[in-house]
């Protein structure tokens, strides 16, 4: 619809304390936050102290090869975490939102076979998300603005060819 769910640094926050402390109290304890790039990146920054936590991985995921095209599924892209990092480890998964949940699948997929665990936290899921996620701060079906990309760009780039 029109309306716009908008998170603004502030809230966000206080969102991500929340959401570690939804964590916290269910009793896991990572001993990897793996942040899916590039929205995840700021709330695994926000789990990972808030969890006392000082392993952050990174993984990249697009929708979009390099040249601009729409793929029908997200894509990890180079360099894609080492499964040797993850083996027999706890891992929390972190990102902005589960939409279709596509992207939280793929990680999710990628890591299942390495690690002890694995569990997802994301600020915002939608209600048809594929993947269920344990740890959710707000469900909405609208439109989220992120204090992060609601802005354009300061510059403009043309042509940026994805690592991969
Ligand atoms: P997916 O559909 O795979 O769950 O979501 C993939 C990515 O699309 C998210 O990580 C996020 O970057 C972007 N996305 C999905 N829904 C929204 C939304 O409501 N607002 C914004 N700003 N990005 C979204």
């Amino acid at each position: 619809g029109e309306e716009r769910e908008n998170l603004t640094y502030d809230a966000f926050g206080h969102a991500v304390r929340e959401l570690a402390q939804t964590v916290a109290d269910d009793g896991y304890v990572p001993d990897v936050v793996l942040s899916i790039a590039r929205g995840g990146v700021f709330v695994a920054g926000g789990l990972a102290y808030a969890l006392d936590c000082k392993n952050i991985h990174l993984v990249n995921v697009e929708f979009y090869t390099g040249v601009g095209t729409t793929l029908e599924m997200p894509v990890m892209l180079a360099p894609v975490p080492n499964a040797i990092d993850f083996t027999e480890k706890k891992v929390l998964i972190a990102d902005d939102v589960a939409d279709t949940g596509k992207t939280l699948k793929l990680v999710r997929d990628f890591c299942i076979d390495h690690v002890a665990e694995v569990r997802s936290a994301v600020i915002y899921e939608k209600p048809h998300s594929l993947v269920k996620c344990e740890y959710v701060w707000k469900k909405t079906d609208q439109w989220i603005n992120f204090p992060w990309s609601v802005e354009k760009p300061v510059v403009r780039r043309q042509g940026q060819v994805l690592d991969s």
